[in-house]
């Protein structure tokens, strides 16, 4: 089944079509990798499916995208529900200036969750499925922006797991790492996969290649194609 489904998007940033009309569906528990090259559109359509872009000035947004079935942009679902449901991990590390344990919670504290226990509960299960619990469980009070930039990293994917969403759209998420936490966050993607559907944008093919389950070629703002990553890079 598909979490998520995009049919038409166009997307114009005044007079500037950026999205064509781009039709793509998510499947569940599967990793989706958009890739093309820089300024085809990957981040515009990735923003696009949990409203990020909704507030810049004169932007217009056609076509529907459909969550559980549901138009994010044409049904009353409010962007606090979205975000409940779509979490997001960015190419820089990006953890708010507090503790490691504020930053987990912080999207379950605007959920309106108030129990105490539960809040602790999944930060710990977050930090778990991040794999970055050992490094931060004796210092979980300690600033988020004293780890390393790898560890920031998965404390952000900490972040956006917490609210348990459907969807992780990931924007880069390795590409200012060095290679060596870049490879341990794909391990962790593909350990999440049971657990969570993700959207990732990469300009890596070789990285698409390893995680992905379906790929989506953008360029110019078009889908120029899309498949399984099976046939798109392992056949002869
Ligand atoms: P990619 O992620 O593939 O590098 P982007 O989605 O960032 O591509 O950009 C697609 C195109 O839209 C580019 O031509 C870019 O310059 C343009 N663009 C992106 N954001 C904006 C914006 N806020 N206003 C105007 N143009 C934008
Ligand atoms: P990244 O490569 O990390 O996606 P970019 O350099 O493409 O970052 O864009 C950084 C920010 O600037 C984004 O929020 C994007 O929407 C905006 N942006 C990109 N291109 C343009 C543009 N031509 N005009 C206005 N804003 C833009």
């Amino acid at each position: 089944t598909n979490v998520m489904e995009a049919k038409n998007v166009k997307l114009k940033y005044g007079s500037f079509e950026a999205l064509h009309g781009i039709s793509l569906a998510f499947p569940a528990q599967k990793l989706t990798a958009l890739i093309g090259p820089s300024g085809c559109g990957k981040s515009t359509f990735l923003r696009c499916l949990n409203r990020m872009n909704d507030d810049i000035d004169d932007i217009n947004i056609t076509g529907e995208i459909l969550l559980e079935g549901k138009d994010i942009y044409h049904s009353h679902i409010d962007l606090v529900a979205l975000r409940k449901k779509v979490g997001m991990v960015f190419q820089q590390p990006t953890p708010f200036p507090f503790s490691v344990f504020d930053n987990v919670a912080y999207g379950l504290r605007i959920a309106g969750v108030k129990d105490k226990d539960l809040i602790e509960q999944r930060v710990e299960e977050s930090l778990k499925q991040a794999a970055i619990w050992n490094e931060t469980k004796d210092s979980l009070q300690r600033n988020a922006l004293a780890f390393s930039g790898g560890q920031q990293q998965r404390i952000c994917i900490a972040r956006a797991l917490a609210i348990r969403p459907e969807v992780v759209l990931l924007d880069e998420p390795t590409s200012a790492l060095d290679p060596i936490s870049s490879s341990e966050i794909e391990e962790t993607l593909m350990a999440l996969k049971q657990k969570y559907t993700f959207i990732m944008v990469t300009h890596n093919l070789q990285q698409a290649s390893r995680v992905s389950d379906q790929v989506a070629f953008l360029m110019n703002g078009e889908l120029i194609e899309s498949g399984s990553t099976q046939e798109m890079f392992l056949s002869p």
